[in-house]
């Protein structure tokens, strides 16, 4: 589960928003912390200010005539814009010390002071705006004055502090509530730019179980996605292709091995009677698994070229004209036989080619040639070089291509002519479709015009 990329997506979207808002709150309570006690701190400032221009203003005597607290420490008249008679704050405190042969001594003082406040050891140690602090539930500001006095007023600031603690707790729960919000929004968000994946792992899906047919709709999920896809469905419509050409070739090549086995298993059953006959029959056997032998081997051949990975064939220098009239020359007593006339014309070439491959082609083509043209007829063989390839043109004055067969021409076992090429003649429809492997394989391709009736012309373009 933690290796989903849709836990991990959530997992840092809801760490990144956790942070954020931590962040954003912590930052905000100190804002507001420190805009609460700086209410605080100007209203110490001013009272301190007030107690110290009292301090100077009065005359110290007439201020020890004030009523004396019970501690024996006096406390100050009121302070200005305060009436004598009004209550004093009891969230409120104040005392003013005197430092004298190096001690404090307190002159007057009035509210409850906490009992952790002590003055410094000497008034210099004082800054001039003073020091403020927080002691539990007080706030408090310890100010230098006049010759030697040292002033320090506080208040009670529970009340405040009760409202931040409010602040905070509502804060941690609006937080609380975004942090739910964006948390369901990631979901969703991450649920949505998933769902195309996880489309296209259900087609892959099913496409494995052997639904070959499916496909991802084209317009799932974002661009990138939709390219993926795009991607994706022309590999499936590889596979498709390739898995049923695969399929349809294993039915034609075991029905094509069907026949001459047929043939040999009746011969095997057929009683000869005399000397002659058994030599008969066993010779017809034997011209059978010879041509089952060519067409296993055929089989064998393409097997090996689907299998290989595509990559150039070794190479060397080649006189490409001599290979050529070598191949003429082997297939001339064939042409022979049908009175059938070979021409050549053949520009010198050097080049750099697979002489084996090259030669087995050369030969298909030929014999195709010869054995597709009527006796009398007339073949001609032309070697020659363009810019960026060499070609080589078998063109007769056969029978000729149907243009609806033409697409078909290099496909696996296709015969034009189906009573021609019986098993005997060794035509299983192989060979064109073994040659044009070798060309690509080569690097080049085969090229094929033909006219039903007028002949047919074959090109072998190879790359220079
Ligand atoms: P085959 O071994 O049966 O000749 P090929 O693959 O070489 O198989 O050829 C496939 C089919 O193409 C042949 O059966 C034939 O019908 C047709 N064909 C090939 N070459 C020629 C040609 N020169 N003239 C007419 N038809 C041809």
């Amino acid at each position: 589960m933690f290796r989903s990329i849709s836990w991990q997506l959530q997992f840092s979207y809801g760490l990144l928003v956790l942070l954020a808002l931590l962040a954003l709150g912590f930052f905000g309570f100190l804002h507001q912390q420190s805009k609460v006690y700086q209410e605080v701190d100007r209203d110490l400032q001013t009272r301190s200010k007030q107690i110290s221009s009292m301090l100077v203003r009065h005359d110290l005597k007439g201020i020890g005539a004030a009523a004396h607290l019970e501690s024996g420490v006096k406390a100050l008249p009121p302070l200005p814009g305060t009436s004598k008679d009004s209550q004093p704050n009891p969230n409120r405190f104040y005392q003013v010390w005197k430092f004298e042969s190096d001690n404090f001594e307190i002159l007057f003082q009035n509210g409850t002071i906490p009992t952790d406040t002590h003055p410094p050891k000497h008034p210099r140690d004082i800054p001039q705006a003073g020091i403020t602090s927080t002691l539990g539930a007080h706030r408090q500001l310890l100010t230098r004055a006049v010759r030697n006095y040292v002033i320090l007023v506080g208040e009670d600031i529970s009340d405040q502090q009760q409202g931040l603690s409010h602040f905070l707790l509502k804060m941690i729960l609006g937080e609380a509530l975004f942090f739910i919000i964006f948390l369901s929004m990631g979901y969703w968000l991450t649920q949505k730019a998933l769902s195309p994946i996880k489309q296209i792992s259900s087609t892959a899906q099913t496409i494995a179980e052997g639904n070959l047919s499916e496909r991802i709709p084209p317009d799932a999920g974002s661009t990138e996605l939709q390219d993926l896809s795009q991607v994706l469905n022309h590999s499936f419509d590889r596979l498709e292709d390739h898995l049923l050409r695969q399929q349809h070739f294993t039915a034609v090549a075991s029905h094509e091995l069907r026949t001459p086995i047929t043939a040999i298993l009746a011969a095997a059953q057929s009683k000869p009677e005399t000397i002659e006959e058994l030599r008969s029959t066993l010779d017809s056997c034997a011209g059978t698994a010879r041509s089952m032998k060519q067409l296993v081997d055929q089989l064998l051949e393409l097997t090996r070229l689907d299998n290989e990975v595509r990559q150039p064939l070794p190479r060397e220098l080649v006189d490409l004209d001599i290979l050529v009239d070598q191949c003429v020359q082997t297939a001339r007593s064939a042409a022979e036989e049908k009175s059938i006339t070979l021409t050549t014309e053949l520009a010198m070439i050097q080049c750099q080619v697979n002489p084996v491959a090259i030669t087995q082609i050369i030969h298909n083509l030929l014999s195709n040639a010869i054995a597709y043209t009527e006796p009398n007829g007339h073949v001609q063989i032309r070697l020659t070089e363009t810019c960026d390839h060499y070609e080589i043109d078998i063109e007769d004055n056969g029978i000729g291509i149907a243009p609806d067969h033409l697409p078909h021409i290099f496909d696996r076992f296709f015969r034009a002519n189906r009573s021609r090429s019986d098993f005997d003649s060794n035509h299983f429809g192989l060979g064109l479709a073994i040659s044009q492997e070798i060309a690509k394989a080569h690097g080049g391709e085969i090229y094929v015009q033909s006219q039903i009736g007028q002949g047919s012309t074959f090109s072998l373009r190879l790359p220079k």
